[in-house]
């Protein structure tokens, strides 16, 4: 908490100082109330939260006033309610291999965020293979490497340029006796329509090995990229059928307003917050926290 506190409130232009700057200045009335309502949708909160916190100020209780820590109380609540429902820990049980698909972006984390899955699941005694996926990218490729030797597990990697679906068939024998299966694949937005056929052919390959997998498809998401966070859980969500978010970079950034509008409109379990580069930083996401080291 103290790590994610730290990130969020890095900036100068935090959310709870511009919030109680607002209002040490003025009395809550109809324009200070608009100024909140900009601020919330100016910190990506998007406008549903926004509208909601101000007309909860709005009612009589606060008509004569509230000072800075009972606003920041009222924000954090608000935050909360929306985020609560989808805070869910990323279960990996039942059916061996557990199939887990991780798309995104290429630099929101993908490769980073697998290994370090893959060292809490090996650190919890299960045979981790990782699949890389990201058979266009020679650095990502390494990079899988490098996590699957920190972590101790399996890499099954291709020849560069190699076709990513193929590569995936290997992963699924590979994994055959495993615990657990951890897929990189590519991110490049640039080619939309040729990355999207991509995921679709790695998920039919799956698909036929087991019609119940992937188990889990996560999408990573940089928190510092603000909006365009949302657009990315639309294309993904359309093409691969996105079960819940991975939110990194929540460490370096004040701006992670974006996920609250995001759980709002899509309502995607979120399991997993990236709180720095090491093996160690990926915590399970908890709404209180994330609330109040937002608003606070
Ligand atoms: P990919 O292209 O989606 O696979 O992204 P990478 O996993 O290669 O990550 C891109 C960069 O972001 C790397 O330099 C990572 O070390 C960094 N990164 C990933 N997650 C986090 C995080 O939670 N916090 C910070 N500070 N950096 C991160």
């Amino acid at each position: 908490f103290s790590r994610l506190r730290k990130g969020l409130g890095r900036s100068s232009n935090r959310l709870g100082d511009q919030v109680s700057g607002l209002f040490t200045k003025k009395k809550l009335d109809a324009s200070s109330l608009q100024d909140l309502e900009d601020i919330l949708i100016e910190a990506d909160l998007g406008v549903d939260t926004a509208m909601a916190i101000t007309d909860r100020l709005s009612q009589q209780r606060y008509a004569r006033g509230i000072d800075a820590d009972e606003l920041q109380e009222v924000l954090a609540d608000e935050v909360e309610k929306v985020l609560a429902p989808l805070a869910r820990p990323l279960e990996i049980t039942g059916e061996a291999p557990f199939i887990v698909l991780v798309v995104g972006v290429n630099g929101t984390g993908k490769t980073t965020t697998i290994g370090k899955i893959a060292a809490q699941q090996a650190a919890a005694g299960k045979k981790v293979v990782l699949a890389a996926g990201d058979t266009f990218r020679a650095a990502a490729v390494e990079q899988l490497k490098i996590w699957g030797e920190r972590s101790g597990c399996t890499v099954v990697a291709g020849a560069p340029k190699a076709d990513a679906a193929g590569l995936v068939y290997e992963a699924l024998d590979a994994a055959a006796d495993a615990d657990v299966l951890l897929i990189d694949t590519a991110g490049r937005l640039q080619n939309r329509a040729e990355l999207m056929a991509e995921l679709e052919k790695i998920v039919r390959v799956i698909k036929r090995r087991n019609p119940d997998a992937p188990h889990a498809v996560l999408l990573t998401l940089d928190a510092t990229t603000g909006q365009n966070a949302m657009n990315q859980v639309d294309i993904f969500g359309k093409t691969v059928g996105v079960t819940g978010l991975v939110m990194t970079k929540l460490d370096g950034t004040a701006r992670g307003g974006i996920l609250v509008a995001i759980a709002a409109k899509h309502k995607l379990p979120i399991h997993f917050i990236g709180i720095g580069e090491g093996i160690d930083d990926l915590a399970p996401f908890q709404a209180e926290d994330f609330a109040r080291a937002i608003s606070g």
